[in-house]
């Protein structure tokens, strides 16, 4: 029987499965339903996020991923469990070749931690890890492998991870918790201030994908928000428009294009002057905030384009470096590395 390559994009977000030779095969949002009384698992995925603001008392929906870390350890690989079954299907009983991607600079105990629930969950020892913005910057197609400077920002929902790759290493990396899911806090606290309308987070999301936008735009978007009158208690909707979005997110974009500069100015010269050459190349889900490209070329000064199929640049990227696996082992930070990074944190 042949094995199977696969390559995980686990996301805060979303978890993204690419199958070598094959392309995407799963893409769920990082979600799992728990029952409270027994700890067992309700659902997972799609199906799990549709009870999000909606489940009962005794269904507690998890994103067990939500700061890019493994928050929580046995529910990670539970849903990780979960996807390796779906795509490996019922029959195949031979463990496949696992690429899982980890944050840039995570220390070797978290490093670990991803490791032991992909190996837990079904994959075959050792399963591989891949730094993230590597993955991303592969799945871009962006030549890494060249000795010349490259650079590539992800921003997923939990962080925001930018980082300059030369001969497949990262020579500067920076990665904040600001992304996706603040931007959704912000509009959801606006509302709240602004209109004395309480939102959900998922509503929020729309809102950001509806009429979100990072710079202001030449003609306006509009949007009808549903949520529940903070004085009344009862449903109402307004109507909101894509400068009040601007504004509301405009901080923690500032905090994202700050972690842009900041890896910039910690790039060699030679390398930068690459980069401006290049441009920066955009991937995850907030590559497609619009005007993000605008937003961090005024900011920078250096061009910026936005990877194709911003959203799955990474598991595409994981699964072609299956490829190179010794190359790639090699680019993670060593325990060392590690711990001087998670000092000067
Ligand atoms: P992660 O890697 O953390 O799982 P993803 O790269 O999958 O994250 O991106 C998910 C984030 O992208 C979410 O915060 C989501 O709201 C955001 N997102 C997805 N589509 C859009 C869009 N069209 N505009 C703005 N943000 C988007
Ligand atoms: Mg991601």
């Amino acid at each position: 029987m042949f094995t199977k390559r696969i390559g995980i994009d686990l996301g805060t977000a979303n978890v993204i499965v690419f199958e070598h030779g094959k392309g995407v095969v799963l893409d769920e949002p990082a979600v799992v339903a728990i029952a409270e009384r027994d700890n067992t698992v309700v659902a997972v995925g799609e199906e799990a996020r549709a009870m999000v603001g909606r489940h009962p008392g005794s269904i507690q929906v998890i994103r067990p991923m939500r700061d890019g870390v493994i928050a929580d350890y046995l529910i990670t690989e539970a849903m990780l469990r979960f996807f390796i079954q779906r795509v490996m299907g019922r029959f195949n009983i031979v463990r496949p070749e696992v690429m899982i991607c980890v944050p840039a600079g995570v220390n070797s105990v978290e490093q670990r931690a991803v490791r032991d629930a992909a190996e837990a969950a079904g994959a075959r020892r050792p399963a591989h890890l891949i730094p993230e913005p590597l993955a991303a910057a592969i799945g871009a197609e962006i030549p890494v492998g060249s000795p010349r400077g490259h650079m590539v920002v992800d921003i997923g929902g939990g962080r925001t991870e930018a980082a300059v790759i030369s001969l497949f290493g990262i020579v500067a990396a920076e990665s904040v918790r600001v992304a996706g899911d603040r931007l959704d806090d912000a509009i959801a606290q606006y509302i709240k201030r602004r209109y004395n309308l309480a939102i959900g987070e998922r509503t929020a999301e729309e809102v950001k994908i509806q009429i979100g936008c990072a710079v202001p735009m030449d003609v306006e978007l509009v949007a009808g928000v549903r949520g529940r009158d903070q004085i009344t208690g009862l449903p109402r909707t307004v109507s909101l428009r894509s400068s009040e979005v601007t504004a509301a997110i405009q901080e923690h974009l500032a905090t994202i294009v700050q972690t842009v500069r900041r890896v910039l100015e910690r790039t060699p010269p030679e390398l930068a002057s690459d980069v401006i050459d290049r441009g920066i190349v955009l991937t995850g889900g907030g590559a497609l905030l619009r005007g993000i490209d605008d937003l961090i070329l005024q900011e920078t000064g250096v061009p910026v384009h936005i990877a194709e199929d911003p959203l799955r640049c990474v598991a595409k990227g994981a699964g072609m470096a299956l490829d190179y696996i010794d190359v790639i082992e090699r680019s993670l930070p060593t325990e060392e590395e590690a711990l001087i990074e998670s000092s000067s944190r």
